[in-house]
């Protein structure tokens, strides 16, 4: 293609249950891979790419305290999930020849870098891609909000949510079929709305920073190309 990209820096949001594609828990190769293409040809254009991964896939606070962990105990390891898809999402990225580098926000010496804002920075201005892993460090967070805290950290000109759906819908689309799609909604339509995009915490920051985000169907082969081109995928949220 020889159209210019709309956004110079992204920040990427991937929920660890994307990563499952077809299995049950865990991580399905493919959907590495196939995001590795996908991210391939934004590096290809000359989009920074800054990316954040859950870690439902594999353990939530949430649902380890519901089974009886203590909370924070059952963070921590959610936490460490996310460290774990960002390491086989940095070897799907390097097997496809793509610079990678995967910086955590709990300190892992030899494993992956600790977060640093200004290496972060360094990083994505010489082109590599860079995984923010391990949320933000913090217990009773969750992954949504480390991606619009690492967007706006590292001044990114859009966050974008990769989902199974495409877009933000008035009501669930897979439950209800005459559900209507939202093409654009302010940050207050949605918190009035309880569209559930994100969580609060998420939707209060990129709100508070007028960060723009943009919900898209991750299934949808050449979707995330089109909309760093500037087309109109899936649900833009802005002030
Ligand atoms: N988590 C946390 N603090 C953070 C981000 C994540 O404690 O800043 C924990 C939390 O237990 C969460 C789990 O890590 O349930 C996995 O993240 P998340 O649920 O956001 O993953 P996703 O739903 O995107 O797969």
């Amino acid at each position: 293609t020889d159209r210019q990209p709309k956004y110079k820096r992204i920040l990427l949001k991937l929920s660890g249950e994307a990563l499952m594609g077809g299995e049950e828990f865990g991580i399905d190769p493919r959907v590495l891979d196939r995001m590795a293409l996908e991210i391939g040809q934004l590096i290809g254009i000359g989009v920074q790419v800054g990316m954040v991964i859950g870690g439902g896939n594999l353990f939530r606070g949430a649902a380890l305290s519901a089974a009886g962990m203590d909370r924070v105990t059952g963070d921590h390891m959610g936490m460490l999930a996310t460290v774990m898809n960002a390491l086989a999402m940095r070897d799907a990225l390097e097997r496809s020849n793509i610079a990678t580098r995967v910086m955590s926000a709990i300190p892992m010496s030899g494993v992956v870098d600790h977060y640093d804002r200004r290496a972060a920075l360094r990083f994505l201005t010489s082109g590599d891609v860079v995984i923010f892993s391990a949320g933000t460090g913090n217990p009773f967070f969750t992954t949504d909000s480390a991606a619009c805290l690492r967007g706006i950290e590292v001044d990114a000109d859009l966050v974008i949510k990769a989902t199974k759906v495409d877009g933000v819908y008035d009501s669930d689309p897979v439950k209800n079929p005459s559900a209507v799609k939202y093409d654009s909604l302010s940050y207050d339509e949605v918190l009035d709305r309880k569209l559930g995009v994100m969580d609060l915490t998420a939707i209060c920051l990129v709100r508070d920073h007028q960060m723009p985000l943009r919900v898209f169907n991750m299934n949808k082969p050449g979707a995330l190309l089109n909309l760093v081109l500037g087309g109109n995928e899936g649900t833009l949220v802005r002030g």
